[in-house]
């Protein structure tokens, strides 16, 4: 897998070089980063996670 920095922080390059493994964070996404609106399935990738699952 592919290592993401932060999807805050994620820019074109980082698209371009890790495009699997962030379209499968967001498509698996469980919070959502109430700063950016970003999504991702690993809190520790926004940089002020909610979660977003009702489990
Ligand atoms: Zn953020």
């Amino acid at each position: 897998m592919a290592k993401i920095k932060k999807m805050c922080k994620a820019a074109k390059d980082d698209f371009k070089e890790n495009e699997a493994a962030i379209i499968e964070e967001v498509s698996s996404a469980k919070y959502i980063c109430r700063k950016c609106l970003r999504t991702a399935s690993n809190k520790k990738l926004l940089c002020d996670p909610k979660k977003i699952t009702s489990e």
